[in-house]
């Protein structure tokens, strides 16, 4: 499916000046199509795959249920025609967060260059590695490879790592056999060797309504609401205060956190229904679902006194998302050779999640440097230096100089 004229007519002119750097023009053009994850990122896929595609390297595409979105894994073949064995992956999303009711100074889906800052909705969050990666493909092609460069985009990763599931299984499908990966989330282009998992669940209580007058004939669902999430509030401590501790990451225990409480409609109502959202962002060894059975322990403990007043009445949990962590502990392949791209000799790790881990759990090891910083994500205005996208640059110029056969 090719993207309609219209979006080729509104799309930026490319070759707009702007900084000296060989990912320009294609950082400018992949920031044009409005990417946000609940609209369909066809319109750049398909404009990938054929700059790929002029190149002469092929893409296999991986949609979702409804076709509206795909994922792009293109290989760029070693000079002996070598596809499967020992390759790099290059790997980013090409989704990005709404910019609904955000007050940008510039068109946000434009890349703009001001100073010594591009900005643009997704250039750090993370379009900058992709299109640095894309504009290195010819040098690839020209110099020749020593083993395969895998391309790989991905959609709906700000959803929940959605999209890049079905293009690792289906690589792992295909017999591939990388050596590594890169994901290019930003990390001020510092090598980060692992992060921490992520699971999340909404819970429902389900009391029972009376005037606010009697409420002995009521259950209150927010009260005993409130009284789960101070659990999960206590808990959050206990990690903090007594649990694992790992210095490497900027938040360096296993944290819990309430983001969401809907509940009641009215003072004189005892409010029969509260639901609210948590989640547990864990150092990887710590055990999610050991912190969930505590949880649902603690809440079930209500029940019986709910019961009592309300048959109907009850506590119910729906989990909503897994990530799992991944800790290579610097020492994998794919991390050496990144640190000699990088030319330091020091990693961290990084309490966001991302599709790393879940390329890790593929047996393909995993690191993450990319250009721009996470505070810049999802952030109105945001923005990437110029000297971060040279740093990618100088990168990917290293790691070219390592793949190629001469
Ligand atoms: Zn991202």
């Amino acid at each position: 499916m090719n993207a309609p004229a219209s979006l080729q007519d509104v799309r930026p002119d490319p070759h707009v000046a702007g900084p000296d750097l060989l990912a320009w023009p294609l950082l400018r053009t992949l920031i044009g199509f409005d990417t946000t994850s609940r609209d369909s990122n066809l319109g750049l896929i398909d404009w990938v795959r054929d700059y790929l595609a002029r190149h002469g390297v092929d893409s296999t595409l991986t949609f979702d249920d409804d076709g509206r979105k795909a994922n792009l894994f293109a290989t760029v073949p070693a000079r002996d025609g070598n596809r499967i064995a020992g390759g790099i992956v290059l790997s980013g999303h090409t989704d990005v967060v709404p910019v609904d009711g955000q007050a940008w100074d510039t068109p946000p889906f434009e890349a703009v260059h001001v100073g010594d800052k591009v900005y643009g909705r997704g250039v750090t969050d993370m379009k900058s590695f992709a299109a640095t990666a894309l504009a290195f493909v010819p040098e690839f092609l020209h110099r020749g490879l020593s083993r395969p460069v895998h391309i790989a985009l991905s959609y709906d990763e700000e959803v929940g790592c959605v999209g890049v599931r079905r293009m690792i299984a289906d690589v792992v499908q295909r017999g591939l056999q990388p050596q590594g990966c890169i994901v290019g989330e930003p990390t001020g282009m510092e090598l980060v060797v692992a992060h921490k998992g992520k699971k999340s669940w909404r819970c429902r209580v389900r009391g029972h309504e009376a005037h606010s007058s009697l409420t002995p004939q009521g259950v209150n669902a927010v009260e005993i609401a409130c009284e789960i999430v101070a659990c999960l509030t206590n808990i959050a401590r206990a990690f903090r205060d007594h649990g694992a501790q790992d210095a490497d990451y900027d938040v360096p225990f296993t944290t819990v956190h309430t983001g969401i409480i809907r509940g009641g409609t009215a003072l004189n109502i005892v409010p029969r229904d509260c639901w609210f959202d948590f989640e547990i962002r864990h150092l990887p060894l710590d055990d999610p679902d050991a912190f969930f059975a505590e949880v649902k322990a603690y809440a079930e403990r209500f029940v019986p006194a709910m019961r009592k007043v309300a048959a109907d009445a009850g506590i119910e949990f729906d989990h909503v998302s897994t990530l799992p962590g991944f800790d290579t502990h610097g020492e994998s392949a794919i991390a050496a050779l990144g640190k000699d791209c990088n030319r330091t000799h020091g990693y961290g790790k990084v309490s966001f999640g991302s599709e790393a881990s879940l390329f890790h759990g593929a047996a393909i090891p995993t690191i993450i440097c990319g250009p721009g910083h996470i505070a810049q994500a999802h952030q109105p205005n945001e923005w990437v230096s110029v000297d971060q996208l040279a740093r990618c640059e100088t990168f990917m110029r290293r790691l070219a100089d390592r793949v190629c056969a001469a």
